[in-house]
């Protein structure tokens, strides 16, 4: 269904809301002229001002019909705002232009209505519409001394043709000083955010191994447990130890025993999927956890790891080198404790470790 504003896009949604704003002041300014019109203060018939309103008003449905469409995000500035002051700069130009005693106060209102854009223009943006300003201005004055001299006093004009210009001016170094602050802000902001994604990393991440840590492992088991007591999923575990770690350290020592962790979990981590949780469960102990996975598929799952494991190699290690694993694994029973399914891995690890390690054997449930 068509809205006015678009529902997944925040930003275009916002410029939408800014055009709308800007329809509206349209809408001010024509109050403002019916009432001029009335005191006699413009001279412009109703229905030239009508007229007139009716087209500004039509330029901003066709503003409204581009950006709806999203075709503005192909221009350098999606936002439109230079051209959006200039066709209102215009607008207000010509007002400027048929009113007389008043012409210092539309002015103001002049201003007001830049004031809508003008924090929001880059340097470039600020000349340009400073330049065209002044311009139109200028061309106002040279159209009134030749069409109505009787009306126009030049030397007040002068002063108002100044005053615009410093007021212009003192825009664009405000404006550029809040711009400044606004592209510091943002940036300040996206800082932050980064450095927040990395504190929630190394919350839930192993310092050594870039594993899961055991926090994030009981989460995300006690997680994939509440779905499946819901019966909408299953899971399984698998809990690796390394054959024989003890001897490698003694042999090589601790910082490179920490090295074979790190290249070993390297490893393991390719031989899972994206959606799996490899974490460590304490020294040299992983726990995997499958989600989806019955117990033949993270038998295979182990498998897998266990011949990768057998066959890596280590750099920095002689070629004779290698390490293996067992490992346990056990598939989540309904309504059974976490302690129970760790459990049931734990002792199938026992048995593999007893039966000569280097392989993988299975927890079932008790009764089965
Ligand atoms: P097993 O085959 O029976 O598992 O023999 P193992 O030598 O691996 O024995 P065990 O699992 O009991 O020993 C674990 C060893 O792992 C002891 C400890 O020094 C070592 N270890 C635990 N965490 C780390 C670590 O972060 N870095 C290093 N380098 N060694 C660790
Ligand atoms: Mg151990
Ligand atoms: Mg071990």
């Amino acid at each position: 269904m068509f809205t006015l504003f678009p529902k997944n896009d925040p930003a275009q949604a916002l410029r939408i809301r800014r055009l709308l704003i800007g329809a509206w002041s349209y809408v001010m300014w024509m109050a403002l002229i019916v009432y001029c019109h009335y005191q006699g203060f413009i001279r412009l018939t109703a229905e030239l001002t009508a007229a007139t309103f009716a087209f500004f008003l039509l330029i901003q449905a066709l503003f409204y019909v581009f950006m709806r469409s999203g075709a503005n995000k192909r221009l350098n500035d999606p936002s439109m705002t230079l051209v959006q002051m200039m066709v209102a700069a215009v607008g207000a130009m010509i007002v400027i232009y048929f009113t007389d005693v008043v012409r210092g106060i539309m002015l103001l209102g002049y201003i007001v209505t830049i004031l809508f854009g003008v924090f929001r223009f880059s340097i470039r943006q600020y000349i340009v519409f400073t330049v065209f300003s002044m311009a139109s201005y200028s061309l106002v004055i040279l159209l009134l001394l030749n069409n109505h001299p009787q009306n126009i006093n030049l030397k007040i004009e002068l002063l108002q043709w100044v005053v615009l210009a410093v007021v212009m001016i003192w825009f664009s170094v405000f404006g550029a000083y809040i711009s400044g602050l606004r592209q510091r802000y943002s940036m300040a902001n996206r800082e932050l955010k980064a450095a927040l994604n990395t504190i929630n990393e190394l919350a839930i991440h192993d310092d050594l191994t870039k594993a899961y840590n055991r926090r994030h492992l009981f989460e995300e088991i006690q997680r994939q447990k509440a779905l499946a007591d819901r019966g909408r999923t299953f899971f399984s575990i698998a809990l690796l130890d390394l054959d024989h770690f003890k001897k490698a350290n003694d042999t090589y020592g601790h910082l490179k025993g920490d090295d074979i962790l790190k290249h070993l979990i390297q490893a393991v981590k390719h031989e899972i999927r994206e959606v799996d949780c490899l974490a460590r469960y304490g020294g040299e102990e992983f726990i995997i956890v499958m989600n989806n996975t019955d117990i033949k598929e993270a038998e295979e799952c182990a498998e897998r790891v266990k011949k990768t494991v057998e066959k890596l190699k280590f750099p920095g290690f002689p070629d004779s080198f290698g390490i293996t694993v067992s490992i346990g694994i056990a598939a989540y029973q309904r309504n059974e404790s976490i302690e129970q399914l760790i459990s049931r891995a734990d002792d199938a690890l026992y048995h593999a470790k007893s039966a000569g390690r280097n392989q993988v054997v299975t927890g079932y449930p008790e009764g089965t």
